[in-house]
């Protein structure tokens, strides 16, 4: 964080609070160069999850790939980009309010699909392809039977 007054880029946090939703944190901070206190607020980066896949790998969560394979996925349906936005933020608060650092890829899908199928019968199945691969038929009738449920 850059100083306001000076410009130096090294500073210390004298005081750290959450914003009152949670996404962002208001921190107090003084140049470590001329003393200059300054306020930041800082939205909580969404890549603080880390995605285990079923490999045991893991990456860092990318909200954007998560809204791209959605946006197919709802792609001539009734959902509108702002209902995705929701959907995914919605997942995001919910594992922030587990304070979870990761989570595995198969819950993650999990929890996209239990919403994706109150939105859309049709999308919920194209993401569900997608995002299984459906290795195989018993993944999709898996798929089809979480729509019946
Ligand atoms: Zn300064």
């Amino acid at each position: 964080m850059r100083c306001s007054a000076c410009g130096n880029l090294e500073s210390k946090v004298v005081d750290s609070r959450p914003s009152d939703d949670g996404t962002s944190v208001r921190r107090r901070r003084e140049c470590l160069k001329c003393g200059n206190r300054f306020t930041t607020y800082e939205r909580l980066i969404d890549t603080s999850f880390m995605v285990i896949k079923s490999d045991g790998s893991s990456e860092a969560y990318d909200r954007d790939k998560l809204m791209r394979g959605l946006l197919i996925a709802c792609a001539k349906r009734p959902i509108s980009p702002e209902q995705i936005e929701s959907l995914v933020d919605d997942i995001e608060s919910s594992l922030r309010s587990e304070s979870k650092t990761d989570v595995y890829s198969k819950d993650l899908g999990s929890m996209i699909m239990s919403r994706l199928v109150k939105l859309d019968d049709v999308a919920y199945v194209r993401f569900a392809s997608v995002y299984k691969h459906f290795n195989s038929v018993e993944e999709f009738a898996e798929a089809l039977e979480e729509l019946n449920r």
